[in-house]
Order: C-alpha cells, then structure tokens, then sequence
C-alpha cells in the first residue's frame, strides 16, 4: 500500500502520535487505576524516563506506540514506502534506545512491563492484560501525581 501522505505530513501525524499522554497511555492508566495499582508518571530519575512507575514493587510500565518502537509483526508498524529507508534507520534507533533503557531499569532492580499502543483499544481487554502481566493489585503504595 503507497503512503497517502507526504513526508511532512506523515511527519507531523507520527510526532502527535508521539506525544504524551496519547488515547491508549490514558486507557492504560485509568485501568491500572481500576484495578488498584498507584503509579507516578514521567518519572525523569528513572533511565529514560518511564511512563508509569510503581516504585514499591519495582515495576516500570511503558507504553510504546507500535510505529516509533518497531512492533514486530504488527501492521501499525509497517513503515511507509515513501522514505522507506529513513524510517526504518530511525525505527532502528528508537528500538535500540528501548533496549538499552530496558537494561538500565532491570541494572536497578526493575522489573519492565511493556503495553503496546495496539493492545490498548477496548477498556475490558486493557484490564484483563494488566491481570496477566502485572497480577493482582493488593496493596496500593503510592499515590499517582501528575
Ligand atoms: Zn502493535
């Protein structure tokens, strides 16, 4: 399929789909909420400052968006034709920063749960994976700030 768009325009769509606080990291966070986990956002002590962070049981949470962080065999990540090889270089990247950033939060003891943006449409599917990767939230540590 041709990229419908222009290298700018796919430029400007893909750093909004960047951004903070996007549809699926809000999904995410309210079922944590649901289900009891306490989190901080954005935590800029943390090896690239993780999204979500639970630091009573050691837990980062991180949401990535299939296209920048390269979900392998997902169609949100196919790169466009257009610039193929640019983006694929940056793709290359961002997923090299993850792992390394990966590494460094489990060098301090974190364990790294990661969600990804296509896994996070429909609330009830978003609670039933929490369940699966984070298990059951017992005790509520801290509370969220923003
Ligand atoms: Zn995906």
């Amino acid at each position: 399929m041709a990229d419908r768009l222009s290298p700018d325009a796919r430029s400007k769509l893909m750093s909004k789909v960047r951004g903070k606080n996007t549809g699926p990291e809000i999904r995410l966070r309210s079922a944590l909420h649901h289900c009891g986990f306490r989190f901080r956002l954005h935590d800029r002590s943390l090896p690239g400052t993780p999204d979500i962070v639970m630091r009573a049981r050691r837990t980062v949470v991180l949401v990535h968006g299939c296209f920048w962080h390269g979900h392998t065999g997902c169609r949100r990540a196919k790169l466009p034709e257009t610039r193929a090889a640019f983006w694929a270089e940056k793709i290359k990247r961002n997923t090299e920063r993850d792992h390394a950033v990966c590494k460094a939060l489990k060098m301090q003891g974190f364990r790294v749960v990661v969600f990804w943006q296509c896994e996070l449409r429909k609330d009830e599917e978003v609670q039933a994976l929490i369940r699966v990767r984070l298990g059951d939230a017992k005790h509520a540590e801290e509370v969220a700030t923003g």
